[in-house]
Parts: structure tokens; C-alpha cells; sequence
């Protein structure tokens, strides 16, 4: 970084932060995680932004689909304010975003659902209009029969990660359907003694699905190239590189 260059993302820790816990974690393979919801074979993915569900979820969802498994994405913003803090709303960001993520969904070979059009930056304050949007998705899906909610962690450090995370609980344990979560920024910002409220769990997945993810995550070039001269990206190297591996936190509880 030159004294010129202007962070757009706030600055995290490195990985050796987390490294202690994330050893720690129990290994799971897609075979055991289909063995803990039997019958279920549908996952549907809910993103703040076009990008969490592969930065945090890629991994798996490639794995899933190779294993044989249905998989549909939704994205609750277009991330079009992803630039706000800086002062900066880039004609046409919000389409060139769902552009990116319907090539890193094809990429990752997973459907891309409708996206919901609710505020980027504000979902805490639509999380009823978020919590609607997402039943409306089951319902678009036949209902909760044979479905997995995938979503960020309710204590992923952004506030619109949160809300979606909440929303997916809360659809969760009404409909009873299970509810994993992945994290987004959580190992980059959040401290490694972080009460999850699950089993964190590290995913063993076979390198077609670490290529899967890298070709998905290189979709974003809004979020991973310097958007002006002397300017960093929204989503660093430094928080790539937390990503070497698929965490989940799965419920406590064997059943919903
Ligand atoms: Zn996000």
C-alpha cells in the first residue's frame, strides 16, 4: 500500500489470529453433513450481497452440487452501496454487481434465485420486508420440505450480514427447517473467542471445489480491484486469505 492509496475496507487480523480455533475444529465431509439432514437435498443460500454466498459458501455449494445436491441463491441488496462510506455510488454498480454474481453462481453451478431489492447498508431496519422475502423464497421452492437454509452468521461483523442471518434463523424455526451458517468477515474482524451459539466445523472438500470457488470469487472484480487510482478494494487479500478453508457453524441441536 503507497501513502497514496486510500483503504476502501477497514483493516482485519492476520490469519494466525484464528489459527488455534480453526485447527480445533471437527472435520466434516459433504457425506456427513447430508448424513445430518436426511432427506434434505435442496440448499438455498441467502446473501446480503451478490459475493457473501461465495466468499463464505463456495466451497460447499460446489461440493453439494458435485455430491448430487439442489442449490438456489438469493441475494436480499444488488450491493450497490458498497462504495457509500467513501462518498461514491458508481453509475450502474448495482447491475454490473448481479452481473458477477450470476457468473460466480454459474461458476460454483448453482441457480441463481430472484434477488430482493431491499437497501444495501440497510437491512437492520427492513428485517420484517427480509424476513417476508425469505419466505417467499421457500414458497418458491415448494416449501420447507427437503430444504437447508444456508446463510451468513447472525454475529458476522456486517450489520447487513447479521440481519440476514437472524432472518434465516427466524425462518428456520418457524418452518422448521435446519439452518447452517458461513462466516464473511468474521475470522478477518471478529475475535477468535467469539461465542457462536453452534458447532464451527471445517468442511473438507475436494480441489474441483477450491477451483470452483476461485473461479467464482474472481467474478468480482467491483469488490476485488481498486475501483479508482490509488484507491484499495472492498474486499482485500487479507480477508481472501482467510478464506483457505470452508468453515460452517451447524445448529446444536441433531434436529431443527
Ligand atoms: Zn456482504
Amino acid at each position: 500500500m503507497t501513502a497514496l492509496s486510500r483503504p476502501v475496507t477497514g483493516g482485519g487480523h492476520d490469519r494466525s489470529v484464528w489459527r488455534d480455533r480453526l485447527e480445533a475444529t471437527e472435520r466434516w465431509s459433504v457425506a456427513d453433513l447430508r448424513a445430518l439432514v436426511p432427506g434434505r437435498d435442496r440448499l438455498l443460500v441467502l446473501s446480503a450481497h451478490p459475493d457473501d454466498e461465495s466468499i463464505g459458501a463456495g466451497r460447499l455449494l460446489s461440493a453439494w452440487r458435485r455430491s448430487g445436491g439442489r442449490a438456489r441463491a438469493v441475494t436480499a441488496t444488488a450491493g450497490e452501496a458498497c462504495f457509500d462510506h467513501v462518498g461514491v455510488r458508481p453509475n450502474g454498480l448495482a447491475a454490473e454487481r448481479l452481473v458477477e454474481w450470476r457468473a460466480a453462481l454459474a461458476a460454483l453451478d448453482v441457480e441463481a434465485g430472484t434477488t430482493y431489492g431491499l437497501p444495501d447498508g440497510g437491512l437492520e431496519t427492513a428485517e420484517d420486508a427480509l424476513v417476508r422475502a425469505v419466505h417467499g423464497s421457500v414458497d418458491d421452492l415448494g416449501g420447507p420440505d427437503g430444504l437447508v437454509l444456508l446463510a451468513p452468521h447472525p454475529l458476522d461483523p456486517h450489520p447487513d450480514h447479521r440481519a440476514v442471518g437472524r432472518a434465516a434463523a427466524a425462518v428456520g424455526a418457524r418452518l422448521g427447517v435446519p439452518v447452517w451458517h458461513f462466516r464473511v468477515w468474521m475470522t478477518y474482524w471478529s475475535a477468535p473467542d467469539v461465542d457462536l451459539g453452534g458447532r464451527l466445523v471445517t468442511v473438507d472438500v475436494d480441489d474441483a471445489d477450491d477451483r470452483a470457488w476461485e473461479a467464482a470469487v474472481r467474478s468480482f472484480g467491483t469488490q476485488l480491484e481498486p475501483q479508482r487510482p490509488g484507491w484499495g478494494a472492498v474486499v482485500p487479500p487479507a480477508m481472501l486469505a482467510h478464506h483457505d478453508r470452508q468453515l460452517l457453524v451447524l445448529p446444536l441441536e441433531e434436529n431443527p
